[in-house]
């Protein structure tokens, strides 16, 4: 049965990126049998611009009867004057909330070609393939009570609530050791069950599902200062990271910056039944918005997250993350990523480039 995705480009290079990864599913369609529905919305200022909301009711709509979303990125300085509630982030936030998306998947790969754009020794992250999962929609972000409040002896208190039920462990552990099971069967587990009963709770639980139902995923806990440690000293002995909504928060930015190119790293939001949504990492980039100069391959590798994970298409996948491979070592670059001696391309160049990489 054909499957629909909703495209929402959103704003600065985020109509740019999409429209290589565009490109890319219609050939994907055409000579690779993905039979898909590609429909395009809007989000953000794009939105706001048409309509006066970040996230329009249609788009809601389009958005719910897909099977996955792939957004661009939203964001500008035209609309940061704007109320929050109707900034262009809002509509990204909305979107979470209204599908429910638990879990966050951020991969950080970094390919050997690009091993030098790393602060750290290339020998420490050449040929890095992590996977953070981070809960989120749940913990201290969402706990309450929270606020803050007077006290007696005239002093006020900041307080907030780090909770989480049975289920919400339980969904989560499954998203990991389901991705652990399609990668190199290793699950780290990042708690902090030493001080927080929240997450002795959460070791708990994960142990158990391990034990249970995955026994052959090689699963191992760890404090969350000592994982902060060693994805900066070790970070290759990492398959899958899982984790809680704001230990993941810190943890997925400092492994993305271990590859020191912001262009090149996808990420996708899950809900309980593998529909998602799909995006870069990076934000919408005004500085060089317009420019054909955007790096479109955390876009490009977002479709194949998509694939993997909302279409169950994992050949399909690992032939895009084959074409990126192929491209970079063809020595193909956009020029965040430029290194001496190599060739610089423009986005739909390095789009191009990946089409005909295809296998
Ligand atoms: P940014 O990620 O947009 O840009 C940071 C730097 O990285 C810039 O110099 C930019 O040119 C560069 N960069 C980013 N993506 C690139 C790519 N694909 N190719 C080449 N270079 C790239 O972050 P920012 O400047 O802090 O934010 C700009 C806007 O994006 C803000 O409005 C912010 O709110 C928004 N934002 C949106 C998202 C999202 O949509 N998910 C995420 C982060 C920031």
């Amino acid at each position: 049965m054909s499957k629909t995705i909703a495209v929402l480009p959103g704003d600065g290079i985020g109509p740019e990126i999409i429209t290589e990864a565009v490109k890319l599913l219609e050939v994907l369609k055409q000579s690779h049998g993905l039979d898909i529905q590609l429909e395009k919305g809007l989000i953000g200022g794009a939105a706001i611009d048409a309509t006066g909301k970040p996230l329009p009711d249609e788009t809601l709509e389009l958005v719910k009867k897909s099977d996955a979303v792939l957004l661009g990125a939203v964001g500008g300085a035209k609309w940061e004057p704007l109320p929050i509630a109707i900034r262009p982030e809002k509509g990204l936030l909305g979107l979470r909330a209204e599908l429910g998306l638990f879990a966050n998947l951020r991969p950080a790969i970094l390919f050997p070609e690009l091993a030098d754009a790393s602060t750290l020794k290339p020998a420490v992250v050449a040929g890095l393939d992590i996977l953070i999962i981070r809960e989120l929609t749940g913990g201290i972000y969402f706990g309450k009570p929270r606020g803050v409040r007077n006290l007696d002896n005239g002093e006020q208190q900041g307080f907030n609530t780090l909770v989480y039920d049975t289920h919400e462990i339980e969904r989560i552990a499954k998203v990991g050791f389901e991705s652990a099971m399609k990668r190199q069967k290793k699950l780290c587990s990042i708690d902090k069950a030493n001080v927080l009963e929240a997450t002795e709770l959460w070791r708990e639980i994960i142990t158990k599902i391990g034990k249970n139902d995955y026994p052959e995923v090689d699963l191992t806990h760890m404090y969350v200062d000592n994982a902060a440690m060693q994805l900066v000293r070790y970070p290759k002995q990492f398959d899958v990271m899982v984790t809680n909504n704001m230990f993941g928060d810190i943890l997925s930015d400092l492994a993305s910056q271990l590859t020191g190119s912001i262009g090149m790293l996808p990420s996708a939001s899950l809900d309980a039944n593998g529909k998602g949504m799909y995006e870069p990492i990076h934000g919408s980039a005004p500085d060089i918005a317009g420019q054909n100069k955007a790096n479109p391959l955390a876009t490009i590798l977002s479709v194949a997250m998509l694939l993997r994970y909302s279409l169950q298409q994992a050949e399909l996948a690992n032939k895009v993350e084959n074409a990126v491979s192929k491209v970079l070592q063809n020595g193909l670059r956009t020029v965040d990523i430029l290194q001496a001696g190599k060739t610089v391309v423009n986005t739909e160049e390095m789009g191009d480039a990946i089409i005909a990489a295809l296998d």
